[in-house]
């Protein structure tokens, strides 16, 4: 089995509602985003799938994230927007659209350079 990867980014706003510190006040991060897919084979050339096609997924699951404020955001009513609920949201976003010899493995969110979350299925 192959996993194929890329990445991407976004630059956001967020506070967490019920966070003891600074966390809590208005403030952004520019977040990277980790996506790989899983395939079992490789085409006539050798490839699973092109990495510019999954950029493209990955940045129209991403699309409508960059410079907002992600509290206000539908997916996020009710709901902290995390790095665990951000990862959750994209995963969501590209497997709906997700079609091909592919399937989505894990979506990975980097909050700084040093703290990512992971999700999958
Ligand atoms: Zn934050």
């Amino acid at each position: 089995m192959f996993i194929i990867s890329i990445k991407t980014d976004f630059s956001a706003a967020h506070h967490i509602q019920g966070y003891k510190g600074n966390c809590s006040e208005l403030h952004g991060h520019n977040y990277h985003v980790e996506v790989s897919v899983r395939a079992h084979k490789v085409n006539s050339i050798g490839m699973c799938v092109d990495f510019r096609n999954l950029k493209e997924i990955a940045e129209t699951a991403i699309s409508g994230l960059d410079h907002k404020n992600l509290n206000t955001l539908p997916f996020f009513k009710g709901k902290n927007p995390t790095a665990e609920h951000i990862a959750q949201f994209i995963f969501k976003r590209i497997t709906d659209n997700l079609k091909g010899s592919f399937s989505l493995d894990s979506v990975k969110v980097w909050e700084t350079d040093k703290y990512a979350v992971t999700y999958s299925e």
